[in-house]
C-alpha cells in the first residue's frame, strides 16, 4: 500500500491540514463519494511542489479537487492523495485595468463578483456555475453562449516534472468541456483573464438574468453535478432524455430530475452506484429511442471495478 505517512510528514512541515479517510461526500456538489485515503488543503506553491514531488517518488496517485461540482466519486473512495488548493491559490488581484490574476482555488462566483465590482464584463455567463476557477479552466466551463475560452489569457501550472510553467490561451486547446489539462493532468495554480469595461449596473443585470434562468430551469434545490451528459452534436441531452420518457426515473436515491432531464439529482442517500446505474439506463434508453449516444460530462473519480 502507499506510504501515506511520508506525505503526512511533508504536509505537517508546511502546516497544511491533512486528513486521512476524509469523506468525499463533504467535498462534492452531489454529496456522494467514499473516503479519500489522504485529503490535504495545500496553501503554498513551495509546499504543493514538495508534495507532488514526494507523491511522484513514492508512486502515490494524486487527484486535484476543485469545488467537486463536476465529479462522481466512487462509493469505495479514492486511493492516494486528494489535493485542494487554498491559501495563496485563493488570491485575486488586478494586473492592469482589464486583466485579473486569479488563483485556481478561488470560487468562480467570487471571481464573477470581483469583476463586476470593478466594472469588468465578460464573465457574466459564469455567474451560477458552481466551481473553482481552476476547475472552470480545466473544463472550459461555459453557459449562455459564453465559455472560459473567451476570457482566459493564460494559465499557470505545475507540470508533470513538477516545474512551474505558463500556457497562453492558444496553447490551452480549449474546446467544448475540454482543455489541454484534460490530457496532461498538470496542476493549474492560477489563471489570468482579460475582460473589458462596461457599466457595473449592466453587468449585474446580465448576471441576474442568467441566474434567474438557472433557478427557473435547474433543480438547484437538490445536490447534483449539473448536466450529466455532454451536448450531442445537433441535439440537447435534456430533450432526448425527456423524449425517452425518463423524467423522474429513479434508481435508489438517484433520480432523473423532473425539472430538467439533463440533471441527475441526489434525492437523499444516493450512492455512486445508483447514479452509475441510472446513467447507463439513460444512455441505453436514449440510444434505443433516438439512436444518439450520450457521453458523460461528469467525471468518475476513484476506485471503480468496471
Ligand atoms: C448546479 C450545477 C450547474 C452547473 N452548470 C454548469 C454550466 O452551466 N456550465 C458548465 O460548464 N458546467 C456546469 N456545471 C459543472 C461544473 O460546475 C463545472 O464543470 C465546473 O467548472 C467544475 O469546477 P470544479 O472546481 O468544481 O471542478 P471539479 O469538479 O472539482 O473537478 C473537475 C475536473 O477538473 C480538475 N481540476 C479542478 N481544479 C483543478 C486544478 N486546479 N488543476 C488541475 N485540474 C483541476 C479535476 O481534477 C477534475 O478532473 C454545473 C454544476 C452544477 C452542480
Amino acid at each position: 500500500m502507499y506510504q501515506i505517512s511520508k506525505i503526512i510528514e511533508t504536509a505537517d512541515k508546511y502546516g497544511f491540514t491533512a486528513k486521512e479517510n476524509e469523506s468525499m461526500s463533504k467535498h462534492t456538489s452531489f454529496k456522494i463519494g467514499g473516503d479519500a485515503q489522504l485529503f490535504i488543503e495545500v496553501t503554498s506553491n513551495e509546499g504543493l511542489i514538495d508534495i507532488l514531488t514526494k507523491c511522484k517518488e513514492l508512486e502515490i496517485p494524486v487527484f486535484i479537487l476543485g469545488k467537486g461540482s463536476n465529479l462522481l466519486v466512487s462509493d469505495d473512495g479514492i486511493d492516494g492523495v486528494v489535493i485542494k488548493l487554498g491559501g495563496v491559490f485563493t488570491q485575486i488581484k488586478m494586473l492592469d485595468s482589464e486583466t485579473i490574476y486569479c488563483g485556481a482555488g478561488v470560487a468562480l462566483a467570487k471571481l464573477c463578483s470581483y469583476a463586476c465590482d470593478k466594472g469588468l464584463s465578460g464573465l457574466e455567463f459564469a455567474w451560477g456555475i458552481p466551481g473553482s476557477v481552476g476547475g472552470a479552466a480545466y473544463m472550459n466551463a461555459g453557459a449562455y453562449g459564453g465559455e472560459m475560452k473567451d476570457v482566459i489569457s493564460s494559465c499557470t501550472h505545475i507540470d508533470a516534472d513538477n516545474k512551474v510553467g505558463t500556457y497562453g490561451v492558444s496553447q490551452l486547446d480549449l474546446s467544448y468541456r475540454h482543455s489541454v489539462y484534460s490530457e496532461n493532468h498538470f496542476v493549474i495554480t492560477a489563471v489570468t483573464l482579460r475582460l473589458h469595461h462596461d457599466s457595473e449596473v449592466e453587468i449585474r443585470n446580465r448576471m441576474n438574468d442568467y441566474m434567474g434562468r438557472r433557478k427557473d430551469k435547474q433543480p438547484l434545490e437538490y445536490p447534483s453535478a449539473g448536466s450529466v451528459f455532454k451536448r450531442p452534436q445537433g441535439y440537447f441531452a435534456g430533450a432526448l432524455i425527456q423524449e425517452a420518457n425518463l423524467k423522474g426515473e429513479q434508481i435508489g436515491g438517484a433520480q432523473v430530475s423532473e425539472k430538467h432531464a439533463g440533471f441527475i439529482i441526489n434525492k437523499g442517500n444516493a450512492s455512486c452506484k445508483d447514479v452509475m446505474e441510472l446513467v447507463r439506463l439513460v444512455q441505453d434508453r436514449v440510444k434505443k429511442n433516438s439512436g444518439v449516444d450520450l457521453e458523460c460530462e461528469i467525471k468518475p473519480v476513484g476506485r471503480f471495478n468496471i
